[in-house]
């Protein structure tokens, strides 16, 4: 479902090159798990937002469920996205003036859904905010708010959903609820996750994980990782 190849990536701030990421190769098959951990500012979110086709690939290639990102348009891009990815940011990015009804709705009225509204309710119940559905983001706690994101996440029914620190700022049982969520995702709809996390305990229940550092892999037990 998703395959990096010799990914890098760099920023030019004034005169100054700053490489983020450098060579990085793996793979994920359908259906599995795979965490992205390491020490802060060793590249984690760059290299999510790049496998999510979130963010322009200067080196190297990312391809999700065969589409070669790095070969695609904008536009292309984005449908790509719509048909095969779901995204939970890590500071959530629902819109403020919506209620939570309203911000899960958006992706299935994109996609042209007559039961849009019907299918955002489902999925607000699955996420045990039946009751929370007016409420706008702002009425929201941190971990409601982390559930509406989630449940906007999974209305595409994506192939892929990648998260970025899901139980970050979470207390235990809030973050705890967000992981069942994720891995019935996972197990239930053979959705494939990669997760950016700070949580060892969870990196470890995923099948896969990747340490990086200095923007390398510094560790991996992946055995279908292609790097050199
Ligand atoms: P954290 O765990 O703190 O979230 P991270 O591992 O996710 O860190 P990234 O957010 O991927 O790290 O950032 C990696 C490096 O890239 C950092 O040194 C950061 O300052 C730099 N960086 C990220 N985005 C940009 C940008 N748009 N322009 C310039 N530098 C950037």
């Amino acid at each position: 479902i998703l395959e990096v190849n010799q990914l890098s990536k760099s920023y030019q701030s004034g005169d100054r090159h700053l490489t983020v990421l450098e060579e990085i190769s793996f793979s994920l098959e359908a259906g599995r798990s795979l965490s992205i951990v390491g020490p802060s500012g060793s590249g984690k979110t760059t290299l999510l937002g790049l496998c999510a086709g979130l963010d322009t690939i200067d080196q190297g290639s990312v391809s999700i469920n065969g589409h070669d990102l790095s070969q695609l348009s904008e536009d292309q891009k984005a449908q790509v996205r719509n048909e095969n990815v779901g995204f939970v940011f890590q500071n959530f990015q629902l819109i403020p003036t919506l209620t939570a009804l309203e911000n899960v709705m958006i992706p299935l009225e994109l996609l042209g859904k007559s039961s849009a509204l019907e299918e955002a309710e489902a999925l607000l119940d699955q996420v045990g905010l039946a009751n929370r559905k007016d409420h706008y983001p702002t009425q929201l706690s941190g971990g409601e708010q982390q559930r509406v994101a989630l449940a906007r996440a999974f209305s595409n029914a994506p192939k892929i959903l990648f998260a970025d620190e899901p139980t970050g700022n979470l207390d235990e049982e809030t973050g705890s609820k967000i992981e069942k969520l994720l891995f019935d995702l996972n197990q239930d709809k053979g959705t494939a996750l990669v997760l950016v996390t700070h949580d060892i305990e969870l990196a470890h229940k995923t099948d896969h994980m990747i340490r990086l550092k200095g923007g390398k892999i510094f560790e991996s037990n992946m055995l279908s990782q292609t790097t050199a």
